[in-house]
């Protein structure tokens, strides 16, 4: 028999690019609790879209390690690389609507046209994440010559035309859109403004998906009411709201929490060759003392 759906789920979605940081501890922990919390379903996804640098023994570590924490999940545990046909059929129904447009540029080209801009490259908006806006690049080129450039056959991505993309997701959602950020134990309306985040690429030829794109698919398939996840993806959900509705996907609410300091006050890095949280285990700490490391609600340790 089925499993009956249970009315809250979250989930902990890590990529496997490097070992679990104490971060990732503490998201994964407070998911849990949060769905114990909710009478609810905690799931587990494994985001390795990104195959030049996912790798099969952090795939493994992630399950050792959360298993040592106390967690457990449902199986099968959704891996995105089994996908990437879901992701493209969502990627067609965008291009259908002339939604995206493929682009060739290159990052020296879109860097070398950002410099040429009247107030040079100091002066171009950047988006929230830091990043200059992109410029717009074979954005409005003529039908002509996106072919003559498809069949010249060089790499191209897939961005988003993000002034449509709001227009359309306005005209769906009868209003303007915002999501429910539940973080502070009051639902909390933020207003979405995509528009800073200009044209995101959706798709590369080396990775036919996106994050934006597989998580808001992902999300929707494994029926997550609750997206909990790190304040650094706080600026990601502008995107996602947008993709949700375009797709036609369910709107979860969001508990973007804070950041968690390593145990030396560095910041946390997810270089492959960093140990990890795996590495105080190795050390000798007990579950009880790397819980204790963390911020409140679980532990008593500062965040960021
Ligand atoms: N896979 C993302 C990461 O490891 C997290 C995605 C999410 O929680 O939305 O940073």
């Amino acid at each position: 028999m089925m499993e009956k759906q249970k009315n809250f789920v979250t989930r902990f979605a890590p990529s496997p690019n490097g070992w679990l940081h104490l971060g990732h501890a503490y998201s994964a922990l407070l998911a849990a609790q949060q769905a114990a919390q909710h009478n609810g379903a905690f799931l587990l996804r494994i985001e390795d879209i990104d195959t030049g640098r996912a790798r099969p023994h952090f795939v493994d570590g992630i399950y050792q390690d959360l298993a040592w924490l106390g967690l457990t999940w449902p199986e099968p545990v959704l891996v995105q690389s089994t996908r990437f046909a879901v992701y493209e059929a969502a990627l067609a129904s965008l291009r259908d609507r002339d939604l995206v447009y493929p682009c060739w540029a290159s990052r020296a080209e879109i860097a070398a046209a950002i410099d040429a801009m009247p107030g040079g490259g100091e002066n171009w908006p950047r988006d929230p994440d830091g990043a200059p806006v992109y410029p717009g690049l074979y954005r409005d080129i003529s039908t002509e010559h996106r072919q003559s450039l498809m069949w010249r056959g060089g790499g191209y991505a897939w961005r988003l035309r993000m002034h449509r993309a709001i227009a359309e997701a306005e005209k769906l959602n009868d209003g303007p859109i915002f999501f429910t950020e539940v973080s502070s134990g009051t639902p909390q309306r933020i207003d979405v403004d995509g528009h800073r985040f200009g044209d995101v690429v959706l798709a590369r030829k080396d990775m036919p998906t996106s994050y934006h794109l597989s998580v808001v698919i992902d999300d929707a398939d494994q029926r997550i009411t609750q997206v909990t996840r790190g304040r650094d993806l706080l600026n990601a959900t502008h995107i996602h709201r947008v993709l949700q509705i375009l797709l036609g996907l369910p709107e979860p609410q969001y508990f973007h929490h804070a950041l968690v300091r390593d145990v030396s006050g560095r910041r946390l890095s997810k270089q492959a060759g960093d140990p990890g949280f795996r590495g105080l285990r190795q050390d000798g700490y007990s579950r009880d003392a790397v819980i204790a490391a963390l911020p409140p609600p679980l532990g008593t340790a500062a965040s960021l």
